[in-house]
């Protein structure tokens, strides 16, 4: 059993704040992880605490929102749509105006910088901010069901610490608002690995979007055909994330878990299941920095809560053994759910799938290779297939 000290920032009085009803995005989902894992004796044990959060202040917020913006949230709020809110993006089908939307929002921000708080001061390892990830939210714009940037703010108060951040986005989604809040530093590096903006929103993120100025090679996209499956989203993992995440040596990792990137999201075209979660979250604990989690998208929920929850048992140093629907060697053998695990079933790839993906994602993984390690002088080890050795330079 590891010894990391994890927290889980959640508060019963947030659970009266939610999304209109018919909106995909549901804030329960936060504390039904929190109910899952107290189920498993995963929370709420020693070392293993429920940390209230707070609301973020407008001073806060300020630090990434323009006021006029700050201002207009609240006004809406208040149910007063103005052609200056519309300007801003709200109101739209992902953008709904609605009685919560400003408070749940400085919840999930507070949480975000109370959460980074606890990585400062030590009294936790790892803190899970699921109640945040609104990766779309711009200084003066919702999109996405976002309207406040929890996962900027927690990076710039982090780097205001003198701290070297990275935000790793592995939401199926491109994490637009934390490219542009750091796009020109060096300080806060953005990794972001998502389903193409070719067909998906928000329709950027691509290979050659790699940081200006002094961020010049500090921001690193990684699209990814439709129909992605676990093999090959490890493979870029592995091949291009993992050295880079060696090369850029943060301090703190700030990871975007969303779990729109499994199979059966009803909004994305990625075909992954949760065992990558586990691969993921075992690679980067292996670089024995703080991390802040911050949640994001899902939208099937059920599979979204198993994923989170299997993420945090990942990080309790509590793996496979335990769980009944696993098999020998890694394969699963049967459904998890009704035995009460965690992990997904692998999924079948059909040799279209394979050849439509492989070919495109090798070309990208290529094209950062060129680009992003030729930049930094990232010297590629031998049998890291994927970004093909030789082409590198
Ligand atoms: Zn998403």
């Amino acid at each position: 059993m590891s010894e990391r000290k994890l927290a889980f920032l959640y508060s019963p009085e947030i659970e009266g704040l939610s999304y209109p009803p018919d909106c995909p995005f549901k804030t329960q989902r936060a504390g039904l992880t929190g109910q899952r894992l107290k189920s498993f004796g995963l929370l709420g044990t020693d070392g293993r605490i429920e940390v209230a959060p707070r609301k973020a202040s407008l001073a806060e917020l300020k630090k990434f929102h323009a006021d006029r913006y700050l201002q207009e949230l609240q006004r809406v709020a208040g149910g007063d749509l103005t052609v200056e809110g519309f300007y801003m993006g709200l109101g739209g089908l992902e953008t709904p105006v609605f009685k919560d939307l400003f408070d749940y929002g400085a919840w999930a921000c507070g949480a975000g910088l109370v959460a980074a708080d606890l990585l400062l001061s030590g009294q936790a390892d790892i803190a899970f901010n699921l109640l945040g990830g609104f990766h779309h939210a711009m200084p003066e714009r919702a999109a996405g069901f976002c309207y406040l940037n929890d996962v900027v703010l927690a990076g710039i108060k982090l780097a205001e610490a003198g701290k070297r951040v990275l935000c790793l986005d592995v939401d199926a989604h491109h994490g637009d608002g934390t490219q542009v809040a750091f796009y020109q530093r060096k300080d806060v590096t953005t990794i972001s690995m998502h389903e193409t903006g070719r067909t998906l929103f928000p329709w950027g993120g691509f290979e050659n979007e790699i940081g200006e100025g002094p961020g010049r090679g500090y921001n690193v996209n990684i699209p990814l055909p439709p129909e992605t499956y676990d093999e090959a989203f490890l493979t870029a993992f592995d091949s291009v994330v993992v050295p880079l995440v060696e090369f850029y040596r943060p301090d703190v990792i700030v990871l975007e878990l969303g779990m729109d990137i499994l199979a059966g999201d009803p909004l994305t075209h990625l075909r992954m299941t949760n065992n990558v979660v586990v691969e993921v979250l075992e690679q980067l604990l292996r670089f024995n920095r703080p991390m802040l989690v911050a949640g994001g998208g899902g939208y099937h929920v059920e599979n979204t809560v198993r994923g989170w929850a299997l993420a945090w048992r990942t990080c309790c140093g509590e793996n496979d053994e335990c769980d009944f629907g696993m098999g020998m060697g890694g394969v699963m053998l049967a459904s998890s759910e009704w035995a009460g695990g965690l992990r997904d079933r692998a999924l079948a790839v059909t040799t279209e799938q394979r050849h439509a993906v492989e070919s495109e994602l090798q070309t990208t993984l290529d094209h950062i290779a060129r680009q992003i390690y030729q930049l930094h002088g990232i010297r590629l080890r031998t049998g890291q297939g994927a970004a093909a050795p030789g082409k590198a330079g």
